[in-house]
């Protein structure tokens, strides 16, 4: 049996939904590494947050909260609301209590001098995810949003105008900290060369992909590898599907578009995709990107539960020759 390498890059609902069904679709013949964004991450109350990781290790775990995407399952808030008793913290973001042992347990060994990459291994090992799961970079990088408040420029946390003002404020533009020292994790640009295929799944292309992207050295990585790459289309009929990916979009001048978030992405070796998977409510959207030279398809996309996942998944890796 031949074991297909799979890298996706991730952000955290999307991805990680998507992930499921890759998994599930590749059982035994696939090995799959996950890079994760972590440019959500931030210090609260004094713990390391990860969203997206967590919310991968929760939904690969089995123990996501289901309908919400994110978070534990039966959780509770009793901590977050005796810290607000204190005048502590930020109403807008509340951190439940099972969440919070991850964020305890990340921070007493990040405390302890363990990068990121390390810490998430351990964490992973309760929760067998069935895949390799990286972080981005160990570094602390941190997305910021710019709003517009009035004449004056604000700059904030990208959760803080995601979760606090559903991101109803103007972005102007979105700032990533450190970045020009900041490295890819231990593994990151193996599991890009040395890949069999690399998979974009739908996640948000401005601050879950993109962040990756603007991490030194991973795009170049994604252009020179010589695996496939191939992205799936977080947008659907010109809308997002969850969430309000359409302001991150708006703000750096892309169209919520199939077309538009593929022309955005590129196509290699400028770009760095080779095919695209569209729904199949954007089935012109396939045919013009297949005029200009892109290997693309349509299906449907929708990730209602794990069967339909595995089968959107088997859609783009067949897009580039690359189903076991
Ligand atoms: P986040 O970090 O939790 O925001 O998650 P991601 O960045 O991984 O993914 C969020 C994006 O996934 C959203 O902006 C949607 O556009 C996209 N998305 C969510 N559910 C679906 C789905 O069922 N199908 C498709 N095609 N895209 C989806
Ligand atoms: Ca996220």
């Amino acid at each position: 049996m031949t074991i297909l390498k799979v890298t996706v890059l991730s952000g955290g609902v999307g991805g990680a939904r998507f992930t499921r069904g890759l998994l599930s679709l590749l059982g035994h013949r696939g090995q799959v590494t996950v890079i994760a964004n972590t440019g959500d991450d931030m210090w609260l109350h004094g713990v390391r947050v990860c969203p997206d990781l967590d919310t991968l290790m929760y939904t690969l775990g089995g123990a996501v909260h289901e309908e919400q995407g994110w978070g534990r399952r039966d959780e509770s808030s009793r901590t977050s609301d005796d810290l607000a008793a204190y005048g502590l913290g930020w109403e807008w973001f509340t951190l439940g209590d099972l969440d919070l042992a991850t964020h305890l347990a990340r921070t007493a060994l990040l405390r302890e001098g363990l990068p990121l990459s390390q810490v998430t291994a351990r964490l992973a090992e309760r929760w067998s995810p069935g895949v390799t799961l990286l972080p981005m970079t160990d570094d602390e990088v941190e997305t910021h949003v710019v709003v517009a408040d009035g004449q004056e420029m604000q700059e904030m946390h990208f959760e803080e105008w995601w979760v606090r003002h559903r991101a109803a404020l103007p972005a102007v533009r979105f700032v990533q900290t450190n970045l020009a020292t900041a490295a890819p994790a231990p593994g990151v640009l193996a599991a890009i060369a040395d890949a069999d295929v690399v998979v974009v799944p739908p996640s948000n292309p401005v601050v879950s992909v993109g962040t990756i992207l603007a991490i030194p050295g991973i795009r170049d990585a994604l252009r020179t590898t010589s695996a496939p790459v191939v992205g799936v289309s977080p947008v659907i009929g010109g809308a997002p599907v969850r969430g309000m990916a359409d302001a991150c979009l708006t703000a750096i001048g892309v169209e919520t578009s199939a077309v538009a978030v593929a022309r955005h992405y590129g196509r290699r070796p400028d770009g760095v995709l080779d095919a695209w998977l569209v729904d199949d409510r954007d089935a012109d959207a396939a045919e013009t990107l297949r005029s200009e030279g892109w290997l693309a398809g349509a299906a449907p996309t929708l990730m209602t539960d794990v069967p339909t996942t595995a089968r959107i998944a088997a859609d783009a890796l067949a897009l580039v020759g690359a189903l076991p």
